[in-house]
């Protein structure tokens, strides 16, 4: 084993690694951007090598840093993680060039599944069923699109050099074929140097389901199937272990066909064959096909985890230190079910953008294992995935695990940053979804449903109005004098696009009315808490002018200063402002330009997602203050419209 590893990333996935390697007796060599100095990866390592700026282009993906600071700390091993340089075939060979060991397969491997026309023509001579489309070499429009035809609609284009959901374009009809073709090659051109596509059949109800493999570079087993149908343009939400409704056949079926597959490159280590299943019909031992192969650790390992009671994570580190296969295929079992929902700071109803922010509390529940790579006090920022954790569950049966879930998700407590926690716990509340009735359109279907937002109560107001006011803690009348009079004092709160006043006018230390829009909630203190009416106050923590009570998926209010409000309005909403700190895509106004609100006026690009900025009002653009290219600040002023009166004038 091991002496000593380096471990190439960040976050969660860094922590996950350190954890594992620390309880093999292994020494962790941990690298980090100037952003991550003080971040719970670089606290759960023996050793940190600071490797670059905070932009992974200056850090995690600086191969040449990250195998020089392995060398000056005695690592023996390099381990990705996700992400980052996981999948690169050069980043292998140098790390073997040094001198080192790579914790995953050969570059030759990860060479021979790192395009998905070449990947597939492999897994078909490998006799695995792939997906059924045009997978050759032209690329010419004529050629594609008589492809197309020859498949039948809806087809899917995707980019050979994809992932991500980048690059992938579904067509319903020949009309829509040659734009959707220019928009995927551009697309895939943008991100990934490589404009190739290939075409496949769409399937119609589709449920993603993979299969969990390993190998030594010879033999593999299977760790049997996570579905990951509950997708958000195609990017996983929840996962589950085993896939519901999955037949004894049909699993040995897939499990050969990912042992075939793994077997076929000579796979060494942990590994992923994602296959489409055409749920329409229900799942049959001949109704699969190979979408493509993760040659690394996924995000989602932790359920398999979870149902094997393997580490795969352990497995890793033995088998790239020279051990066997840890288990036989017929050694490995089942037990339970087991579920992964992704907690993101994002701001759901403004369309899951992406959030930063500094984190004044963070607690997860007891009884689920949450894997994070952030602690109370730490930042959101803007460089990187803006994952919080990930909360795993487990139980015997799928109900059990599902309603472990929801009881986790409500025990999270996330405040300094919105989060997607109130969708998560929509989702598990879904019906379809608690019947196993899964495909990758669920969330797409039922979307209005599931990002509507917990309104606050007059309770939760009330609340929110002694904790602004800080009559919410120990109070020196709690030990029984009185301090005050009953002089009512006000406050200005917002919720969303919601202000109201809250006057608090409270009789002694431990009673009153609190007056929310109108409506009077009595206030009393029971065993040093409030209760509002009938409802009892709940944990509240603030942080600036930002309260979070925790209740549901927590509600999250502003304490307004009047006067700073008035100076803010005073702007007027001329600006199109960056949401958040990002890269200028593409500016689509130009001065004198007339424009309707709801037109798309820039693209800013940030935090692995583009974002549309849209024209807040009617109006014509005044100016145009940034260009495309350009590095831009949260708060910057991107586009100005005229003065309502300019205009008229
Ligand atoms: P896939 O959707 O291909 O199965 P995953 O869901 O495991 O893959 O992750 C999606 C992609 O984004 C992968 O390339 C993964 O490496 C990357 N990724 C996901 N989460 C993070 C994260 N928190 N930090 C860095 N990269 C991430
Ligand atoms: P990526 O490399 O971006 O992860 P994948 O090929 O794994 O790309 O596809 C991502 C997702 O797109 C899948 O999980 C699935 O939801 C959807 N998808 C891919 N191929 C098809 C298909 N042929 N028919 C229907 N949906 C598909
Ligand atoms: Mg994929």
């Amino acid at each position: 084993m091991f002496d000593t590893i380096l471990i190439a990333n960040r976050g969660e996935i860094a922590c996950r690694v350190a954890r594992t390697a620390r309880a093999m007796g292994c020494k962790v060599v941990a690298v980090y951007s100037d952003a991550d100095a003080g971040a719970a990866h670089v606290a759960a390592a023996d050793v940190a090598v600071h490797i670059g700026g905070s932009a992974p282009g200056d850090s995690y993906l600086r191969g040449d840093r990250i195998i020089q600071a392995a060398l000056d700390t005695g690592a023996q091993a390099i381990h990705p993680g996700y992400g980052f340089l996981s999948e690169n075939p050069d980043f292998v060979d140098a790390v073997e060039a040094a001198g080192l060991v790579f914790i995953g397969p050969s570059a030759e491997a990860i060479r021979k599944m790192g395009l998905k026309d070449a990947a597939k023509a492999l897994m078909e001579k490998a006799g695995v069923p792939v997906v059924p489309g045009y997978h050759g070499a032209s690329q010419d429009p004529e050629h594609l699109a008589g492809a197309a035809d020859a498949i039948g609609y809806p087809v899917l284009i995707k980019a050979v050099a994809g992932g991500g959901g980048k690059g992938m374009r579904l067509v319903e009809a020949p009309e829509g074929f040659a734009d959707a073709l220019a928009s995927a090659q551009s697309e895939a051109r943008g991100a990934f140097g490589n404009a190739d596509v290939l075409v496949e059949k769409y399937i119609q109800r589709p449920r993603h389901i993979e299969v969990q493999v390993f190998g030594d570079g010879t033999n593999a087993v299977h760790l049997f199937e996570r579905d990951c149908s509950l997708q958000r343009r195609h990017q996983k939400v929840i996962e589950e272990a085993p896939a519901p409704g999955m037949t004894p056949e049909m699993r040995a079926a897939m499990g050969g066909a990912a042992v075939r597959a793994a077997q076929a490159i000579g796979y060494k280590g942990a590994g992923t064959i994602e296959f489409i299943v055409d749920g329409a019909e229900g799942l049959r031992p001949d109704g699969f096909w190979f979408m493509e192969m993760n040659t690394r650790l996924q995000v989602e390992h932790p359920v398999t985890e979870a149902i094997t009671g393997v580490d795969l994570v352990e497995w890793q580190l033995r088998v790239a230190s020279g051990e066997a296969l840890p288990a036989r295929q017929e050694d490995l079992t089942i037990d339970g079910h087991s579920f992964e929902a992704r907690l993101y700071a994002e701001d759901v109803p403004k369309g899951f953008l992406p959030a930063t922010g500094t984190l004044a509390h963070l607690a997860f529940p007891q009884g689920a294992r949450s894997d994070s790579g952030v602690r109370s006090g730490d930042t959101i920022s803007p460089f990187y995935d803006p994952m919080i954790a990930k909360i795993i569950t487990h139980g015997p049966t799928r109900d059990v695990a599902l309603s472990r879930m929801r009881a986790a998700l409500a025990g999270c407590q996330v405040a300094g940053t919105v989060t997607n926690l109130g969708f998560l716990s929509a989702l598990c509340a879904h019906r379809g979804f608690a019947a196993g009735d899964v495909d990758t359109g669920l969330i797409a279907r039922d979307l209005d449903a599931l990002v509507r937002v917990d309104a606050p109560v007059p309770a939760d107001w009330a609340q929110a109005a002694l904790v602004a006011l800080g009559l919410d803690g120990d109070l020196p009348g709690d030990a029984g004098f009185t301090l005050w009079a009953p002089l009512p004092r006000s406050v200005l709160l917002r919720f969303g696009e919601e202000e109201r006043w809250v006057v608090v006018a409270l009789s002694g230390p431990g009673a009153g009315v609190i007056t929310v829009a109108g409506q009077d909630v009595p206030a009393r203190r029971v065993a040093g808490n409030w209760v509002f009416g009938a409802v009892p106050g709940v944990a509240a923590v603030r942080a600036g002018d930002l309260i979070t009570l925790f209740r549901g998926a927590g509600l999250a209010f502003h304490v307004v200063d009047p006067l700073e409000r008035a100076a803010h309005e005073g702007a007027g909403g001329n600006l199109i402002e960056a949401p958040m700190p990002g890269l200028v895509k593409a500016v689509f106004a130009e001065a004198g330009q007339a424009v309707a609100a709801g037109d798309r006026l820039a693209i800013l690009e940030a935090m692995k997602m583009e974002h549309a900025l849209l024209a807040t009002r009617d109006g014509v653009v005044a100016e145009v203050l940034a260009q495309p290219g350009a590095q831009v600040e949260a708060g910057a002023a991107l586009i100005r419209l005229e003065d309502e009166e300019e205009a008229a004038a």
